[in-house]
C-alpha cells in the first residue's frame, strides 16, 4: 500500500488541521463534523490525521483493543490479567462504508460458530475496532437515523452496548468520531450537529497561489506517493510529537475565572441552548493551551475554541440563511472587553437579497420587471396532504410509508403480517444453544420504507402576481412551506415561470437552505407562461420518477391562474395524470375570476385560497 498523503504537506484548511489535532489531544471536547463541498480534501486531511496519531499497546489477541495497564473489566475477549503479552501497533482507522448495517457497526453473534460449535461466539463490529483509533464517516447527514444515533451514543459514552438475540455484550468504544458532509446534499437534523463537539466548514482556495500549490503538491504525491511522505515525515513526527506532548500538559492546564467567565458571557450573548457549548468551549481552550505550550488559557485560546465550537449552537431557525451564524459570533466575540466597537449595522431590511438582485441587464422581457421582493414573516401553514394515498395514513407524514417493502432494519417477534428473518432467526436458535430451530425462534423482519416525500413548487412570478406587495405574501406561503417540507425531511424542488417561459430554479434537493436562498432571490414580472410552468414539472417529475420511484411527489402550484402567454394550461393537464396536486390560488381582488380554482378540478387537486395557507387562521378566513 502506498504511503498516505502527509498532514504537514496539506494547504490551507487551517481551521479544520487545528480542530483535528485538538481532537487528537483531547477526544473528550467530542468529534468534529465537516461541512464543504466535494473536491475540499476533507477525507485526505482525515486520513492525513490517522498517521500521527501516537502508536499504543494493546493485549495480544484482544479484539476489543484493550490498553493492557488498564483493560476493559467487561471485555468479552477478557477478562485479562495484569501480565497478559501485550502487542504495539498504529492507532487503527475505521472507515464506516456508507450502507454499513446494524449488525456490521456493533457486531453480532457469530452464527456459523453457534450452529457448529453450540457456543455464544459474538463477532466485534467497527465500534469494537475503532477502540482508541479514529472512527470516521463520509456523508454523515446521509446515514440512516438509528445508525448515527448508534454512533453518537458509543462515542459520547465511551462504550457500546449490544442487545439483542438474547446476547448482551458491553465494550469499550473511546474513538475520536469525525464526519463529514457535502452541504448541498442535504442539511443533517440540528440534534446530529449539536452533539459534535466542533464543526468547520472548508472550502477550496479562493487564491490562484494556494490553488496552485495544492495541485502542485498533490502531482508530487500522485507520481511518488513513498518519496513524498517521506520528505514530509520530519514534520508528520514534529505534531505527532507535540500532540503526546499537549496530552500529558493538558491535565495540568488552568482555567482562570477571569477566563471561564468569559466563556459563559459568549455563550450567553450568542444565545446558545444549555450548557453543553459552554462546556464544549472550555474543553477546547484547555486543550488549545495545551497545544501552544500553556499552563494556563487566555483570552485567546477562548476565542479560538469558540469560533470552532459555538457556531453551530445557536437557537436558530433552520432556514435562517447560512453564513449568519459566523456573523453574529464575530460580533459577539467584538463586543468582548479586547476589541474596539464594530461598525453600526445599516439600518433595516435584514432580508437575504441576491447578488443579481439589483441589476435587471440580462433579465428576459425586461418591461415589467419588479425589484425582488422580501419574503414576508413565515408562519405554520397548514398540513398539504397527498390526497391519492393509497391504504393507510402514517401519523405526520404526507403519505404512507412503504412498510412492506422497504429497507430491512432490524428483526422483531413475529406480528404475523412480515416476511421472516434468516439470520436474526438462526441467531435466536443459536442464543439457546440450540443448532436446530424451534418454532420460539420465529422472527420477522422489520422494514421502513423511504417516508418522505418529494414536493416539488410551481410558482408563477410573472407580473400580476407581483402586483399590490403580494410577492411578499407569496414568498411567505413557500417559505413556511419548505419549512414544513424541512421539518418532515422531505425532498424539495422549485420552478418557476414568467415572461417566456419557465425556470428549474431549484433542482429536487435535501438541502432546503438552497431553497430558501433562491426564494429569496425570485424576482418577478412579465406575462403568465402558465403552461410552461406545468409542463416543466411534468418533465421535472418524470426524471425524479426515474430516479426513486419509491418517493410519492406533491406538486404545489402557486398562481392566480391568469395565462397571458403559451397554450392553454388545460392542455397540459393530462401529462401530469395520477400525480397528487394542490393549488395556492393567489387571486386577489374585488373582481375574481376564479382561474385557479378551475385548474385545481382539472387537476383533480385541492384549491388553498393563500389566506386560507397559516395553519392558524385557517378557520377565520373561509370565503
Ligand atoms: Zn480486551
Amino acid at each position: 500500500m502506498p504511503a498516505a498523503y502527509p498532514f504537514s504537506a496539506i494547504v490551507g484548511l487551517a481551521d479544520l488541521r487545528l480542530a483535528l489535532l485538538l481532537t487528537a489531544v483531547n477526544p473528550a471536547i467530542g468529534g468534529v463534523l465537516v461541512r464543504g463541498e466535494k473536491g475540499t480534501a476533507k477525507s485526505t486531511v482525515v486520513r492525513a490525521l490517522a498517521i500521527l496519531l501516537p502508536e499504543l499497546d494493546a493485549v495480544r489477541g484482544c479484539r476489543f483493543g484493550c490498553d493492557p495497564s488498564g483493560p476493559d473489566p467487561e471485555c468479552p475477549d477478557g477478562p485479562h490479567d495484569a501480565t497478559a503479552p501485550a502487542v504495539r501497533r498504529r492507532s487503527s482507522l475505521v472507515e464506516l462504508p456508507v450502507g454499513a448495517t446494524e449488525d456490521r457497526v456493533v457486531g453480532t453473534l457469530d452464527i456459523q460458530r453457534a450452529l457448529k460449535e453450540g457456543v455464544k461466539a459474538y463477532e466485534p463490529g467497527l465500534l469494537a475496532t475503532a477502540h482508541r483509533g479514529l472512527l470516521y464517516v463520509d456523508e454523515v447527514n446521509l446515514l440512516p437515523d438509528h445508525l448515527v444515533d448508534l454512533l453518537l451514543d458509543a462515542a459520547a459514552m465511551g462504550r457500546a452496548h449490544v442487545e439483542r438475540d438474547g446476547v448482551s455484550v458491553k465494550h469499550a468504544a473511546r474513538f475520536l468520531l469525525v464526519g463529514t458532509m457535502n452541504p448541498e446534499e442535504g442539511e443533517p437534523r440540528p440534534q446530529l450537529v449539536d452533539r459534535f463537539g466542533l464543526v468547520v466548514s472548508v472550502t477550496s482556495p479562493d487564491e490562484p497561489a494556494p490553488r496552485a500549490e495544492v495541485v502542485r503538491r498533490r502531482l508530487a504525491y500522485d507520481a511518488d506517493p513513498d518519496g513524498f511522505a517521506a520528505r514530509w515525515a520530519a514534520e508528520d513526527a514534529s505534531l505527532a510529537h507535540r500532540i503526546a506532548d499537549a496530552r500529558e500538559r493538558l491535565a495540568a492546564v488552568e482555567l482562570p475565572d477571569r477566563e471561564l467567565d468569559r466563556i459563559a458571557r459568549i455563550c450567553l450573548a450568542y444565545g446558545v441552548d444549555g450548557l453543553r457549548a459552554d462546556i464544549v468551549v472550555a474543553r477546547a481552550a484547555l486543550t488549545l493551551a495545551a497545544w501552544h505550550g500553556r499552563d494556563a488559557v487566555t483570552a485567546e485560546d477562548v476565542r479560538d475554541a469558540a469560533r470552532l465550537a459555538l457556531p453551530h449552537r445557536r437557537r436558530r431557525d433552520p432556514l435562517d440563511p447560512p453564513g449568519t451564524d459566523e456573523e453574529r459570533l464575530e460580533e459577539t466575540l467584538s463586543n468582548e472587553d479586547f476589541e474596539p466597537e464594530p461598525e453600526p449595522e445599516p439600518p433595516g431590511g435584514g432580508a437575504p437579497r441576491g447578488e443579481d438582485g439589483v441589476d435587471g441587464a440580462e433579465s428576459e422581457g425586461g418591461a415589467g420587471e419588479q425589484p425582488v421582493a422580501a419574503p414576508g414573516q413565515a408562519y405554520r401553514p397548514r398540513v398539504l396532504t397527498l390526497p391519492k394515498t393509497g391504504e393507510r395514513a402514517h401519523a405526520g407524514r404526507r403519505s404512507l410509508a412503504y412498510a412492506r417493502r422497504g429497507r430491512v432494519v432490524g428483526a422483531r417477534l413475529p406480528l404475523g403480517a412480515g416476511a421472516p428473518h434468516l439470520p436474526a432467526t438462526l441467531r435466536a436458535a443459536a442464543a439457546r444453544g440450540s443448532r436446530t430451530v424451534a418454532p420460539g425462534d420465529l422472527r420477522e423482519a422489520v422494514h421502513v420504507g423511504r417516508e418522505a416525500n418529494l414536493v416539488l413548487f410551481v410558482v408563477d412570478a410573472s407580473g400580476s402576481m407581483a402586483a399590490r406587495q403580494r410577492m411578499s405574501t407569496v414568498k411567505a406561503a413557500v417559505l413556511s412551506l419548505l419549512r414544513d417540507a424541512y421539518q418532515r425531511r422531505d425532498r424539495v424542488g422549485m420552478i418557476t415561470f414568467r415572461g417566456t417561459g419557465a425556470d428549474e430554479v431549484l433542482p429536487p434537493t435535501s438541502s432546503h437552505e438552497v431553497g430558501v436562498q433562491r426564494l429569496a432571490r425570485l424576482r418577478t414580472g412579465g406575462r403568465t407562461p402558465l403552461a410552461a410552468g406545468l409542463e416543466a414539472a411534468a418533465r421535472t417529475l418524470r426524471a425524479e420518477r426515474r430516479r426513486d420511484p419509491r418517493r410519492r411527489p406533491l406538486l404545489v402550484l402557486v398562481t392566480d391562474g391568469r395565462n397571458t402567454s403559451g397554450a392553454d394550461p388545460l392542455t397540459v393537464v393530462p401529462s401530469l395524470a395520477g400525480t397528487s396536486a394542490v393549488v395556492v390560488d393567489c387571486e386577489a381582488g374585488p373582481v375574481r375570476l376564479g382561474l385557479a380554482r378551475r385548474l385545481a378540478a382539472a387537476l383533480d387537486a385541492p384549491c388553498v385560497p393563500l389566506a386560507q395557507l397559516s395553519a392558524t387562521n385557517r378557520m377565520g378566513r373561509a370565503a
